[in-house]
């Protein structure tokens, strides 16, 4: 995950920056909301950071990539306008990230990450001549963040719920790691059934004004874990049961 950055920054209030979403200034329209729901997804990390080493030597951004470019075009077959913040050759940062929900003022925001725990609970090995990490103990699951910093906290958390109990329903338990002090933060969780944590200055979700939740697909840096999310069948059972999830959160 190693979201530890939170970016301080009034730019988005200050002039020479976007108004903020719902505030028009004289030269700029009202911007309405679109008449389709439009989901932004964001593929989390950038290329030169890019999060999370996995078992087999992997960056984590290139499993957010994956997962988004897999994860658009089913959110599209649905029905809905799909807006990627980033592709995979460019960089954002995590207010811009935001920035483009507000701006664009979507429906939801996803941010869609890999799992990792922290470095004490990882054990450094070689994959093909490359530095890489492994969980000491197996470790596996899904996780969902909301912020109480978020534009909507309420429905950030009713989105969070939809797709925790679709997860869910795979037969995948949520990865409740980072609850602990020991491979993880004391992250405080909402609903532990459902894999719900509140990660409040998580920037890109305290900057979005609309519903926003983080999905941490899974650890990639668990043996197992990695060769479940690296299975095309695997992903598509997951991206099917999140097309449910916005489908319920929708009509809610
Ligand atoms: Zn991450």
């Amino acid at each position: 995950m190693r979201h530890g950055i939170w970016v301080a920054s009034a730019c988005i209030w200050l002039a020479g920056c976007s108004a903020p979403a719902g505030i028009a200034t004289p030269t700029q329209p009202v911007q309405t909301r679109p008449v389709q729901p439009l989901i932004v997804l964001d593929p989390g990390h950038n290329p030169s950071d890019g999060g999370a080493t996995s078992v087999l030597g992997t960056r984590e951004v290139g499993y957010n990539d994956r997962f988004v470019a897999e994860l658009a075009p089913a959110l599209q077959q649905a029905g809905w306008q799909v807006k990627i913040t980033r592709q995979p050759e460019e960089s954002m940062s995590l207010i811009g990230r935001a920035q483009v929900a507000n701006e664009l003022r979507a429906t939801v925001f996803l941010s869609v990450h890999h799992d990792s725990v922290q470095l004490r609970c990882l054990r450094q090995v070689q994959q093909n001549g490359r530095v890489a990490f492994q969980t000491l103990k197996p470790t596996s699951g899904y996780s969902l963040y909301v912020s109480k910093e978020n534009g909507n906290f309420a429905r950030s958390l009713q989105l969070a719920t939809d797709l925790g109990e679709q997860l869910r329903a795979l037969g995948r338990a949520p990865m409740l790691e980072h609850a602990g002090k020991t491979c993880g933060e004391g992250r405080p969780l909402l609903n532990p059934g459902l894999g719900i944590y509140r990660y409040d200055h998580l920037a890109v979700l305290r900057h979005n004004q609309v519903p926003a939740v983080l999905l941490e697909v899974g650890v990639i840096t668990d043996v197992q874990d990695e060769a479940y999310v690296d299975v095309a069948a695997n992903r598509k059972k997951m991206i099917a049961a999140i097309v449910r999830a916005m489908g319920e959160f929708l009509h809610s």
